[in-house]
């Protein structure tokens, strides 16, 4: 079976509509989080992913967005966004995600979240201290992960012990080793944050045990009008080209 996992889509349709034909046919599609938040497409962004996603979870931005969590816990230019965001949300949109958990178990292999297993909305899993203490949390071998907007694999060998974090490059292919357990982030497709602005998705394929981690370019000048025609905050505008 071939899935596409996308995560922190944010608005970005432009990013999203070139990964989507891109990926072309897939088995199943995961989306891990942050559909919405900062950019200046939700509704159809929110659309395409409850038409199309096979597994969605919700994000900090989507909660926030829907005024769920707190948005004091957001800088000035994310809260206004989130603000602009949730105004703009059709009512099936915001419903669908008023009922949206943070993780989602697929089956026995596989968990999706959108922070971490101990903290599915918030935490930034970033080091292998954090990754040894979630591991103890989930039974899957593979845990897929969003939030940092940052491509990670974590692994914890057969002996228990937890490994420094990589950082796949684009095209990479990770073989899933049996006994060896996983966090694995794809990216971000519209906020990337590794200072590479294309977009970024992984491809799992369930028959070979592979992770292919992808990077595409999109229209990045597209997107940047669309958010300044809706008044978003200047610096996320910029950051989208600078992958920041
Ligand atoms: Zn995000």
């Amino acid at each position: 079976m071939r899935i596409a996992i996308v995560s922190d889509i944010h608005s970005n349709v432009v990013a999203l509509e070139t990964v989507l034909n891109t990926i072309g046919t897939v088995d199943q599609l995961w989306n891990l989080g942050d559909t919405i938040g900062y950019g200046p497409r939700p509704n159809q962004c929110m659309a395409t992913m409850r038409d199309q996603a096979t597994a969605m979870i919700a994000g900090n931005h989507d909660l926030a967005c829907i005024e769920r969590v707190d948005l004091s816990d957001f800088n000035a230019d994310a809260r206004a966004a989130n603000i602009w965001n949730g105004q703009q949300l059709e009512p099936a949109h915001r419903a669908a995600l008023e009922t949206m958990p943070p993780i989602h178990a697929v089956d026995e292999r596989f968990l999706l979240v959108h922070g971490s297993p101990r903290e599915p909305v918030w935490e930034y899993m970033l080091s292998r201290d954090q990754a040894r203490d979630n591991f103890e949390l989930f039974e899957q071998q593979v845990c897929f992960l969003g939030h940092s907007h940052v491509p990670l694999i974590f692994r914890r060998q057969k002996n228990g012990t937890c490994l420094n974090p990589t950082i796949p490059a684009a095209g990479d292919t990770l073989q899933l080793e049996p006994g060896v357990r996983y966090f694995i982030n794809p990216g971000s497709v519209g906020q990337p944050r590794s200072q590479d602005p294309r977009a970024a998705y992984a491809i799992l394929d369930t028959d070979t045990s592979t992770v292919r981690f992808m990077r595409i370019e999109y229209d990045i000048a597209k997107t940047q009008r669309q958010m300044r025609e809706a008044n978003l905050p200047t610096a996320l505008v910029r950051r989208l080209e600078y992958g920041m």
